[in-house]
């Protein structure tokens, strides 16, 4: 498909608002107005560069989208969202130009729309059911939920003064609690615990508040200030954040409730620890986990030569193997660190990919080079302990496996070698161990992750968890509906106590 600016897609919803905004609309109407496509930036360009590549909605184009909306009465979409934002409402809203109320309907139920605009798999729940959508049998048809829920929160950081955030806390109650981990999750208990007139100290292992929407989603799919934005909201509210405190090792997590007169604590630790394949090769030098090599990038600015102290590893091509989000943001990162070649290796087909599809195709665009149904074998080296190539096997799709999926059946003697210089590992995380070792009593499953009930609070009085610590590698909107149901129980243990 050619590229189509954003000026030209301006015009063209411009021209489109102007015949659908004084008139009645039949859902015959609504259901052919066009999905508006997402202005980007050039493919060519962007691949060098780590500005934001979805550049939002204009007004017009948020007009004419939500103009497709049908209103649904039995409203399937909202059944596909994990926190179950009145979506109907607010996109009418945003179809009669009241910017401010749709951000109001959209926040009594999410508090990270700018965020989950921009990253949750629409098309995995939205928009999967999207009246729309089936109607024209294709999801991509499907209203742009997502597209618009970010232009409303956009549209409120632009114009603060008309739309100020409600962040009113009630009076000091005295009580404290701790949140561990400043991630989707934490930010979110943070804030609703804070509102209820409790102390709340955030305490963070990495040097920044953010969790994975700082140190792994990259600046291009997600841009940094806009997290800050919540983290700054969250210190006007009076919530203490403390960095570089790993509570397992800085502190122990009994200690903050016994010595430190923590009244309740909540674990949002998320999923950091990487998995590797045990292949031969591993060792090398020029192999790297997804996580420590989008780290270098988005916390340390590696790609920043001129200014950051980050030793970047100066790869020309580049092997990332795994199929979901993070594999994605590993391969478009590597051509933005000055890689000529990456190769996406996965050992299902396309359909079968976990990742965000616009990801999967904004990767495409950039050229990245996928080699589906594709595994490595093993990574060889040169005489110095350097990466210098992979052994690759092709594979088959056979019989589906316990997730429904067809397992991929290795292809006898098909090896072939792809000569690289870095090998990006991709194929999943776990959850982060340091808390459950070092406190005794708090339940895990044999997965790692820590057992909740309904209500998030764990196997210790006034201990609760979630995100992905609870769920294995989950998404930012699961997270966050996972902190809002433990906020909520939190402060209903406090009230008793
Ligand atoms: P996290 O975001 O992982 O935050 C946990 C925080 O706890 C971290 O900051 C960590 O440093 C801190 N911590 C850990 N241990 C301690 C300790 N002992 N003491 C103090 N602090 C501690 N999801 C989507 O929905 N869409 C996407 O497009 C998407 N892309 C992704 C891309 C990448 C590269 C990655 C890695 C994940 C992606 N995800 C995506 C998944 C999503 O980011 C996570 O599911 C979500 O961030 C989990 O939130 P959380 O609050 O549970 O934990
Ligand atoms: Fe869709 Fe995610 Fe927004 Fe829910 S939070 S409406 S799933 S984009
Ligand atoms: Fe609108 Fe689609 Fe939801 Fe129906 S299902 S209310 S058309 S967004």
């Amino acid at each position: 498909m050619s590229f189509v600016t954003k000026e030209a897609l301006e015009a063209a919803a411009l021209a489109t608002w102007e015949t659908l905004k004084d008139r009645p609309l039949s859902p015959k109407d609504r259901t052919a107005i066009a999905q508006q496509p997402m202005p980007v930036q050039p493919p060519e360009v962007r691949k060098h560069n780590m500005d934001e590549v979805a550049c939002g909605y204009t007004e017009a184009q948020a007009r004419v989208e939500a103009s497709r909306c049908l209103q649904c009465k039995n409203a399937p979409c909202m059944k596909g969202c994990p926190v179950s934002i009145q979506i109907p409402d607010f996109i009418r809203e945003i179809a009669q130009g009241n910017y401010a109320e749709a951000l109001t309907i959209i926040r009594q139920s999410s508090i990270l729309p700018a965020i989950c605009g921009r990253v949750c798999p629409q098309e995995n729940q939205c928009q999967k059911n999207c009246t729309v959508g089936v109607i024209h049998k294709d999801v991509n048809q499907s209203v742009a939920i997502g597209r618009l829920e970010r232009f409303v929160a956009d549209w409120q950081r632009a114009h603060e003064a008309e739309a100020p955030i409600d962040n009113t806390v009630k009076p000091s109650t005295g009580k404290k609690v701790a949140v561990v981990g400043s991630g989707p999750s934490g930010i979110t208990v943070a804030a609703d615990v804070r509102r209820e007139g409790h102390d709340v100290t955030l305490f963070e292992a990495f040097q920044k508040p953010g969790g994975v929407l700082v140190y792994g989603i990259p600046e291009f799919r997600l841009p940094k200030a806009i997290v800050d934005k919540e983290v700054e909201g969250l210190k006007q509210m009076g919530v203490s954040v403390v960095p570089n405190f790993v509570v397992g090792r800085t502190r122990k997590l009994k200690d903050l409730m016994e010595k430190d007169g923590y009244d309740a604590v909540y674990v949002g630790s998320g999923a950091g620890l990487p998995r590797f394949m045990g292949i031969p090769g591993e060792e090398l030098v020029g192999v790297f986990s997804a996580n420590e090599y989008l780290t270098r990038a988005n916390l340390m600015k590696a790609y920043d030569r001129a200014a950051s102290a980050t030793p970047y590893y100066p790869a020309k091509r580049v092997a990332v193997l795994g199929g979901g989000n993070v594999a994605m943001d590993a391969a478009r990162m590597a051509f933005r660190l000055g890689a000529e070649e990456v190769y996406l290796i996965y050992r299902r087909s396309r359909a079968e990919m976990p990742a965000r599809a616009e990801e999967v195709e904004h990767a495409e665009e950039e050229g990245v080079n996928f080699q589906f149904l594709c595994n490595i074998e093993r990574i060889l080296g040169d005489d110095n302990g350097m990466v210098n190539a992979i052994e690759c096997l092709r594979y088959e799709l056979g019989e589906p496996d316990a997730s429904g999926r067809r397992s991929p059946v290795a292809i006898e003697g098909s090896e072939f070698t792809l000569p690289v210089d870095a090998v990006i590992i991709a194929i999943g995380n776990a959850s982060n161990p340091l808390i459950p070792q070092t406190t005794p009593g708090l339940e895990i499953n044999r997965r790692g992750n820590i057992v909740v009930d309904e209500s998030q609070a764990t196997s210790l009085p006034g201990v609760y968890a979630g995100g992905d610590i609870v769920l294995g590698a989950a998404t930012v909107i699961l997270a966050m509906g996972e902190g809002r149901r433990a906020a909520k129980a939190i402060n209903a243990y406090l009230a008793t106590k």
